[in-house]
């Protein structure tokens, strides 16, 4: 029987009945596949951890999930009555109570709450001890856990078992990391979506459309007699042509994605002396970098997660950079070089009270490929070097002119290259001025001026990002053989290819080596 949803079929095509065979044979594959990483994952024992923070605070929870874990929490658990048994309590209920030891002795004054399966975060039964916060207590009460028979959970394993039970599929187990980890409003929000099944939603219907295609090719080649291939490459380049679209809307969101989620990576730099840990201190708020008159006191380098607004910026203090015979300041040098390489934006600083020299030179061409803010820092003092003669320190290195960003009446000369990548601002670090300024020339340099809250699926996940741009290849293979008039079967299997990377992100084309490399980066009790 066809269904309503292929009703743009080609003419014949679900009389054969081929499709539904083909899907059935398809599925049946995949849940082989499914239930072959389940059993070389799965452990049905009964496992604990701490799920809440470990350290002081009002509550802390210790999660049982398994087979067993409602009896094994019956043998330390006593209420008022002592008659109850805890197997009798109702799915979602919650029971006040003690956790009790061995030799009888209580332990801790408890609310225990009871989840039955498939009702739970991990499809098994489920008990989750609410105690008093503590560290100290919150380890005793596992650890009386543990004795009853429990197994001390591994990290991300509660998950995991979401996952491997059919709870979840992949892309939503990691939102649930990426929740936890949320550095920014975008992060969250973004984190939020992907649970909800944004992610999944959207790579579900593209697999839909490709398994169609893939199922009437095949169905097609081997009834011929009934369902015909003639003109269905217009019909399939139509089809290819929206899908390689799609993928490429999803890869685009993927960089700003991922840089908003992870924060922009960015490297402070300068000659010593300039305001850099100033700088530095004054985005973070608080004295972390040494700040002192001597120049070269900031010898290695200081990473800082920084927010501005909507940012999240990842800051790197570096060295001061200039021709030193100090062996220490040399490899901070040399390291400030290195860290560069990597780096998202470049902030620049330079004190504007003293002149330029070949240090600067150095420095500008060390950078002039990257993304630069240059910060002309100290303002508030008198100015030796100005706007104008930065840019042409900038031209002379580089042969490309910085623009002032916000300020009116500085216009480049017209055979200068204008650079984009290379923006000033004027700033000083000590009387906190140029900060606003700063976030909106990064949001304007990275996000084309707005960080956007409510795009329908976003990724920002690189493994993701990596299956896409596989899928991304296949479907341009298909473009290619459709242009050369390939076989049939050339376009089924480049179909198939996308289909299987597409099918990564949501995890039913995963290899349990990465099921287990994904969990492993989870924290305890997750
Ligand atoms: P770094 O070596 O580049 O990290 O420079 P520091 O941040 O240690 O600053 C060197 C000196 O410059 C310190 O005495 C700071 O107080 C001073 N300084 C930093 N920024 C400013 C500024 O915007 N205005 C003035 N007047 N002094 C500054």
């Amino acid at each position: 029987m066809c269904e309503n949803r292929w009703v743009n079929k080609p003419a014949g095509f679900c009389h054969s009945g081929f499709f539904v065979k083909y899907v059935v044979k398809l599925n049946n594959c995949r849940k082989n596949r499914r239930n072959y990483i389940w059993e070389k994952n799965m452990r049905t024992d009964t496992i604990a951890a701490i799920a809440t923070a470990l350290s002081d605070s009002g509550i802390g929870i210790i999660r049982v999930s398994g087979e067993d874990a409602i009896p094994i929490v019956h043998k330390i658990y006593r209420n008022k009555k002592n008659q109850e048994v805890l197997s009798d309590y109702k799915s979602h209920t919650i029971h006040y109570g003690f956790i009790i030891e061995k030799n009888g002795n209580l332990i801790d004054e408890v609310m225990v709450s009871v989840m039955k399966s498939p009702h739970s975060y991990t499809t098994e039964n489920t008990v989750e001890i609410n105690c008093h916060g503590g560290a100290l207590m919150m380890k005793k009460i596992l650890m009386t856990v543990i004795e009853a028979g429990a197994r001390l959970a591994e990290p991300g394993e509660f998950t995991k078992r979401a996952f491997l039970n059919g709870r979840m599929d992949l892309s939503r187990a990691e939102a649930v990391m990426d929740m936890i980890h949320a550095k920014n409003q975008f992060a969250l929000r973004a984190s939020i979506r992907q649970l909800r099944g944004s992610v999944f939603d959207k790579i579900k219907e593209l697999r839909k459309k490709i398994l169609y295609e893939i199922a009437f090719i095949e169905s097609a080649l081997d009834d011929p007699e009934h369902i015909s291939l003639d003109g269905y490459t217009e019909r399939l380049s139509d089809q290819v042509c929206y899908l390689v679209k799609e993928i490429n809307r999803l890869l685009n969101s993927a960089d700003d994605g991922k840089m908003l989620k992870e924060g922009i990576r960015t490297v402070i730099v300068g000659k010593p002396n300039v305001g850099k840990s100033s700088l530095l201190n004054l985005l973070v708020g608080q004295d972390r970098a040494i700040v002192t008159d001597v120049a070269g006191t900031t010898r290695d380098t200081l990473e800082e997660t920084v927010t501005l607004g909507d940012i999240t910026l990842n800051v790197y203090d570096t060295a001061g950079i200039r021709n030193t015979e100090d062996v220490v300041e040399k490899i901070g040098v040399e390291k400030a070089k290195t860290i560069s390489e990597d780096a998202d934006l470049i902030l620049y600083v330079m004190d504007t009270s003293i002149p330029v020299d070949e240090n600067d030179k150095n420095i500008l061409w060390m950078i002039k490929d990257k993304k630069v803010i240059i910060l002309l820092n100290k303002s508030d003092l008198d100015e030796v070097v100005d706007q104008s003669s930065v840019d042409a320190l900038l031209l002379e290195v580089t042969k490309k002119s910085g623009s002032l960003y916000g300020l009116s009446g500085i216009k480049c000369e017209e055979e200068k290259e204008q650079d984009d990548n290379i923006q000033m601002i004027r700033i000083s670090a000590k009387e906190n001025e140029g900060l606003d300024t700063l976030a909106d020339l990064i949001k304007k340099m990275f996000f084309h001026g707005q960080i956007s809250y409510d795009d329908e699926v976003c990724i920002t996940s690189s493994r993701h990002k990596e299956a896409l741009l596989e899928a991304l290849d296949s479907m341009n293979q298909v473009r290619f053989s459709l242009e050369n008039d390939m076989p049939e079967d050339f376009y089924s299997i480049d179909l198939m290819n996308a289909y299987a990377s597409l099918g990564r992100i949501i995890g039913e084309e995963v290899e349990d080596d990465l099921v287990n490399e994904i969990f492993s980066k989870f924290c305890m009790g997750k």
